[in-house]
This record gives structure tokens, sequence and C-alpha cells, in this order.
């Protein structure tokens, strides 16, 4: 039996097992594990939620996601429970209060089983800038899951867990997703509440999920997404109900494939997946068009200025005298200051603290924040175009399958992996990764994108492609 939400909600109500059963199951899986995926490992907290969850299915009272275990990225608050955000600053930090996506999932049933392993505040592309060590892809311990959630893909990819939560400010849902081989969705900017949720870029970060699943990750939607009135972001739109949509036709839409996601750096075995995931669509009734969005050359620059601007300032609060880390014996209060900032961030953060305050720095404003402010714009305006005559937009979600741990030393290099997931931030759209097949034993994604607040599209042409492919349900061998 495939492990999804849909199949385990099935014998958790039919009492085929139990949740404390199941739980405890997963728990081992856990311990057993070596791919370090998670940071905190919650298991008497998972347990006692799994006996309430038990009891409230056996008094009639339940849904779908009562008593099913998941794995939460250690970036959203949870009372009681350290969130550390993979960063040394804030190891000691145990949250007063829970995020909005904590507290929905909290009252939805679901059983927290840890929390997981991350590139440090969420910067990162290979989950290796984490304080608490590198994460291993489940398909090839020799390779990384991708990153921010690396965890996040790892747990779910190696049956560690259900499904999990992410967070996506420049590709960390969609890219861990495609290096493992799982699904996973990034809403709308605006869609669901980032109250809790440690900030990296604040006008990018947006939560969402990663799932087995097309079908799993809408059931997850409807939980999460919706009008926070604690985030001045959240958009106050209807909710929208992400299954009833799920199992339309999709024949007739029109497929975007822009010609600067298949350029130089794209590794032609990957190149070759993605073209028959369209081919498969064609044959299922929909229409390709080539298009173009040819401001995509300046997704990484723009992108890593403003987001090293924005974090630059949401960082500025970890300082060592309200919480986290704070140095031995300061001698006076700039020292303390320096000495905690320096001893609690751990390179890539101290490098984008650097580069943001730089770029925001009178006389280089204009040269450098501003200006990558209006090529953000450029950038959006060329997917409102380019959706004047498409449906959706579908190409790679990252230019290489999983590559080697400890292979890529210079943040530069680095920074190319989000080459095709980062302008989808800067314009705020939604986007999935969608399993599309392997090269050489390695998971490969197709990423497809939708004009804002298209979730149940994405999701209904996701589900439809994975009825007709069986990508979604291969699993690495257990190691
Ligand atoms: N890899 C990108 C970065 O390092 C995106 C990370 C993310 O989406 N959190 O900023």
């Amino acid at each position: 039996m495939q492990n999804t939400i849909k199949s385990l909600a099935n014998g958790l109500k039919n009492k085929e097992f139990s949740s404390v059963e199941l739980t405890t199951d997963y728990l081992n899986f856990i311990n057993k594990s070596d791919l370090n995926a998670f940071i905190t490992i919650t298991d008497e907290l998972a347990i006692s939620q799994a006996k309430a969850a038990d009891q409230n299915i056996a008094n009639n009272s339940f849904n779908i996601l009562t008593g099913m275990p998941y794995a939460h990225k250690d970036i959203f608050c949870t009372k009681g429970v350290k969130t550390s955000a993979g960063s040394k600053m804030l190891d000691n930090f145990i949250s007063p209060y829970n995020a909005t996506v904590s507290d929905k999932l909290d009252n939805s049933g679901a059983v927290m089983l840890g929390k997981t392993n991350l590139d440090e505040f969420a910067m990162g592309s290979s989950n290796e800038n984490s304080y608490y060590g590198a994460v291993k892809n489940p398909w090839n311990l020799n390779k990384t899951p991708g990153g921010s959630s690396g965890g996040s893909a790892a747990a779910v990819a190696g049956e560690l867990s259900v499904f999990a939560t992410g967070t996506d400010t420049g590709g960390s849902i969609r890219q861990p997703s495609s290096l493992c081989g799982i699904t996973g969705i990034k809403p709308t900017y605006g869609l669901v509440s980032r109250y809790g949720m440690i900030a990296y870029a604040s006008s990018f970060d947006q939560a969402g999920v990663m799932t087995k699943t097309a079908e799993d990750s809408a059931i997850l939607l409807n939980l999460i997404a919706g009008f926070d009135e604690k985030d001045s972001t959240s958009v106050n739109r209807n909710n929208e109900d992400y299954l009833k949509t799920i199992n339309d036709s999709i024949q007739g839409l029109t497929i975007g494939l822009p010609k600067e996601f298949f350029s130089d750096g794209l590794d032609d075995k990957v190149a070759n997946k993605i073209m028959l995931a369209v081919k498969e669509f064609e044959s299922m009734g929909l229409k390709v068009k080539d298009i173009s969005l040819p401001h995509s050359n300046y997704a990484i620059p723009s992108y890593y200025i403003i987001a090293s601007c924005e974090c630059s300032s949401n960082l500025l609060r970890l300082d060592g005298v309200r919480y986290g880390h704070r140095c031995q014996d300061p001698k006076d209060l700039q020292d303390l200051y320096l000495r905690s900032r320096s001893e609690g961030f751990g390179d890539e953060v101290k490098r984008r603290i650097m580069v943001g305050t730089y770029a925001l720095s009178a006389g280089y404003y204009d040269a450098y924040y501003l200006k990558a402010q209006k090529a953000r714009r450029l950038i959006s305006d060329d997917f409102q175009k380019a959706f004047q005559s498409v449906d959706v937009i579908m190409g790679p979600v990252s230019p290489t399958t999983a590559f080697d741990l400890a292979s890529i030393h210079d943040s530069a290099s680095m920074y190319l992996s989000d080459i095709y997931t980062l302008s989808v931030n800067l314009a705020g759209l939604p986007a999935m990764s969608v399993p599309a097949g392997f090269s050489q034993n390695l998971p490969v994604g197709l990423q497809l994108i939708g004009n804002h607040w298209s979730e149940a599209k994405l999701l209904n042409i996701a589900h439809k492609f994975q009825e007709q492919t069986n990508f979604h349900n291969q699993t690495p061998a257990k190691i």
C-alpha cells in the first residue's frame, strides 16, 4: 500500500490500525534512519497526539488528517518545542507560540513526528548550510536532497513521514521535491499565513506542502490556505476547495514552454524527461506553445540582491539580547552584539547579511536594490504576458538531478541551481514540482507554473498526470 494521506486515512477510519501504531512505526523508521532528516524528534508529543486522535476516531469525531503523522520544517514556530531554523543562533529557542500553520495542523488532529532539518534560515539549495549537518538523499546517500527544505523532502521520500511542510522563498519546496522525487506545491504569495514562520525574505517566503501525490497536496492546502489577520500580507479572499476540481478534464488547455528554461545549462537527460512528460500531456489532449520569458536572465541577480536585503533586516532581531545565542562574558554591549552574531550565524547567512547591508546603504541603494526591484517587475510582467495565451507553463525545476554532497564549494555556483525556480517567487506565482521520471536512478521533477491563485488548476493538472504515470509511486530501496 502506498502511504498517502488518502490511503492511510481509510485504514485509520476502518480501524485496520490505530494512529498510535502508525505513529510508532514512523518513529521507529526515523530512529533507524541515517538520513539526518530531523533536527528534533517529538516522540512523546507524537504519541500523546496519536492517542488523542485514536480517541476522536473512536468517538466518530475526525477528519481526513486526524491521526496522520507528519514532519514539520523547523522554521515554523511550535509552542513548547525547539524551533531552530537550522541555526546555532536558535539552538536554544523554545517557541512560546505556534505559527498559524502549526495551529491549523494541531487543530486538524495530525500528529507531529518532529521538526525537519533545513539550510540555516532557509538559505541554501543543498541543505549543507545547516548547523545540524547535511541531509542525505534517500535515493543515493552520497547525494544532496536539495534545499532548503531538504529534511522535509528526505523524510517524505524516505518513508519517514506521510507528508511534510516546507517553505519556498526561491525554490525550497520545489527543488528538494524534484531532487527527492516527491510532489510539492508553493502557493501564490499571500495564500498561506506567514505568521510564526521565521522570516528569511518576507516578500518571497511562502509556506506549502510536500507529499507523495497531488491529491494529498490538495487535502493539505485546503487546511493551511486562508486569510489570517495576524499576517498583514495574507490575502483576504474566499477559501477554495482544491479537491473539488481535481478530477476535471484538462483537455484543450495550453502549455507554454519558455525557451529560456531549456537553455545551455540544462542537463540533456533532464531535458529529455521533461519533454517526455510534455508529450504525455499532448497525448492527453493539451496543446503546446513555445513562449519566451525574456527577462529570465535577471532572476538570479535580482533575487539574490532583494532576498539578501530583506534578510539583513529580518535577522537584525537576533542580537543576543532578546533571545537566541548569547556569547560568554561580553565586555560591553558592542562586544555582546558582535560576538553573539559572529558565533551564532554560519558563513552563508553572514555573507547574505553583508551583501544586503551593502546593497541597502546610501549611495548603493539605487544601483542595486532599486534596480533589482525594477527587474523584478519586468520578470513579473513577462509571466502576465505569457498567461494571456497559455494556461500553464512547464519546464524543469532543477537544471540537474541531485548532485554529490560537498561537491559545490562556491555560493555563486550553488545559486545557479535555482535558475528555474526564482522567477516564480519574484512574481509571487504558484508552482509545483511533480515527479516526471528518473535519470540514472535519480528523480527528475517537472515544474508547473500557473497564474496567481491558480492552485486548483495546477493540482488538477498534476493529478491527471499522476493518473497516467507511475513516477510518484516509486520509492527508494530501504537503506
Ligand atoms: N536556494 C534559494 C536561497 O538560497 C532559495 C531558498 C528558499 O527557497 N528558502 O535563497
